[in-house]
């Protein structure tokens, strides 16, 4: 064996951990790097990039920083074996290292320049990772003793790394990787839903009424067939809450990881560092994205393969507090009015929350600022009609007793909530497609799940939504 592997095998015991054995490995012409973030005795993350078959490693206990201004220590422990970059579980109680580890970022780097590379020397290098890119340096200081830099370049910026909670491998945070770890002494059952194990499919993600992950991954497998078409090549974002609705919750626009059935695309933006956005393309795509924790979908105005011609109008409709529903249902109805003299064909939804959204399929908009000055002008419409019950302007302080007709979300880059989707609210609602006949009978958030799927044997109330030409 490597000699700077033994080390790392005097250090452990393999009868005890299941970290990989120490194995040397041929060189590779790609070299990979790992993050992984160690709950031990102490919080750290530890650095490692492949080197001559093995993982030279640093323990960094505030982790990388974004901003070149940190200066951040980064203790030089011993190599590790190739393998350890897949090593992501628990290591036992009173073993080296005991605790959790999740690997917090991967992918390749690369030195920045290949003559005299000396790993007792300050190194700089480039990483292309998902959540860690760009120019970094290793400088060393004395002993065991280096620092960590983020260079200057384009990927500088404000964010802290312990925004990050997941794994970047499973999606897992790291009380899931424990959990998982109790979960697999006792079955070893995973369940395969349209081809994608989910992992901790007992998971509670809503406590009353009693909701599992495994509930939620069967709603959506059932409502594919009708959610799919608004979902397919749509652009989304969704809402991740890996610890139930109890735990954190997070917006999500950019993939962090692959899988078959999703697809990433490149949207420029000047509002946005990250660019990347992404699609679902099938049921298995949809599953995965459960599977990964996001349990609330929202969509773009526009499908990826058009994105600067959107095709859906939203607006989403937005009272003050403790307005009463049958002024709610009014301002619904007066909007459709409006929609109606200009013989436009408008679709309705419950939001699964507090309003009403009505949707307007249209082609005939040619742009993002003809469509955004369209929506707008609705808005203002209702406002000078009816000023006491309506505001177009959401800075608008004044909006006591009245509903603001949210039209910005015909933006191109905003979202609304996807038809069908759960809304992560104290108990799951859907934001439900129902027929106008409806509006007086179907509060807002009244739609379960079960609802939602008692209603697929009805007829679809939103059945010529993409025949309408307008
Ligand atoms: P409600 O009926 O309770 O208002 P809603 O879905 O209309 O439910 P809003 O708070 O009005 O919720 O938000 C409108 C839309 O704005 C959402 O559906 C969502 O797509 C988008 N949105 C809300 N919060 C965020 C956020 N933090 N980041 C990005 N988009 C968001
Ligand atoms: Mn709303």
């Amino acid at each position: 064996m490597n000699k700077n592997l033994k080390k790392y095998q005097e250090k452990r015991n393999f009868e005890k951990t299941k970290e990989p054995a120490p194995k040397q490995i041929k060189k590779h012409k790609k070299l990979r790097f790992v993050v992984q973030h160690h709950l031990a005795r102490r919080d750290h993350y530890d650095l490692r990039l492949e080197w001559n078959g093995t993982l030279k490693s640093w323990a960094v206990p505030k982790g990388p920083s974004y901003n070149p201004k940190d200066r951040r220590l980064a203790v030089q422990v011993e190599d590790h074996p190739f393998d350890y970059r897949n090593f992501e579980g628990t290591i036992p109680k009173g073993q080296y290292g005991g605790g959790t580890v999740m690997i917090f970022d991967e992918g390749y780097w690369e030195p920045q320049s290949k003559e005299n590379l000396d790993f007792n020397k300050s190194i700089k290098f480039t990483l292309h990772g998902s959540r860690l890119k760009g120019n970094w340096a290793l400088v060393h200081m004395k002993d065991d003793n280096w620092l960590l830099l983020k260079e200057k370049d384009p990927y500088v910026n404000e964010l802290d790394i312990k925004n990050y909670k997941t794994s970047i491998r499973s999606g897992r945070t790291m009380k899931e990787i424990e959990q998982n770890v109790v979960k697999k002494k006792t079955s070893k059952k995973d369940f395969i839903v349209e081809g994608v194990a989910i992992s901790n499919p007992d998971k509670l993600i809503f406590s009353k009424p009693k909701v599992t992950k495994f509930d939620i991954v069967l709603y959506y497998q059932k409502i594919a067939r009708r959610m799919l078409p608004f979902l397919n090549h749509r652009l989304i974002s969704t809402v991740r809450c890996p610890s139930g609705i109890n735990g954190d919750c997070f917006f999500k626009k950019h993939l962090e990881t692959k899988s078959d059935g999703i697809a990433r695309i490149h949207v420029p933006s000047d509002k946005d560092k990250k660019t990347d956005y992404y699609y679902i393309k099938d049921i298995s795509g949809l599953i995965s994205e459960v599977q990964m924790n996001s349990y609330e979908f929202h969509i773009w105005g526009c499908k990826a393969n058009k994105l600067s011609k959107p095709d859906m109008l939203v607006f989403d409709l937005d009272p003050d507090e403790n307005m009463s529903l049958d002024k709610v249902r009014e301002g619904v109805k007066d909007l459709k009015s409006i929609l109606d003299e200009l013989h436009l064909v408008s679709f309705l939804k419950t939001s699964g929350g507090k309003g009403y959204h009505v949707v307007v399929p249209i082609q005939s908009l040619k742009s993002w600022t003809s469509f955004r000055k369209f929506a707008k002008n609705i808005a203002e419409i209702m406002e000078m009609k009816w000023p006491q019950k309506y505001v177009s302007n959401m800075r608008l302080k004044n909006r006591k007793g009245k509903i603001f007709i949210d039209w910005v979300r015909n933006t191109k880059m905003a979202t609304s909530v996807a038809p069908y989707s759960i809304r992560l609210k104290k108990t799951p609602s859907v934001s439900m497609p129902i027929s106008w006949r409806e509006l007086d009978k179907v509060s807002p958030s009244e739609i379960t799940m079960e609802d939602a799927i008692q209603r697929l044997k009805r007829k679809d109330p939103w059945e010529n939504f993409f025949d309408i030409q307008q």
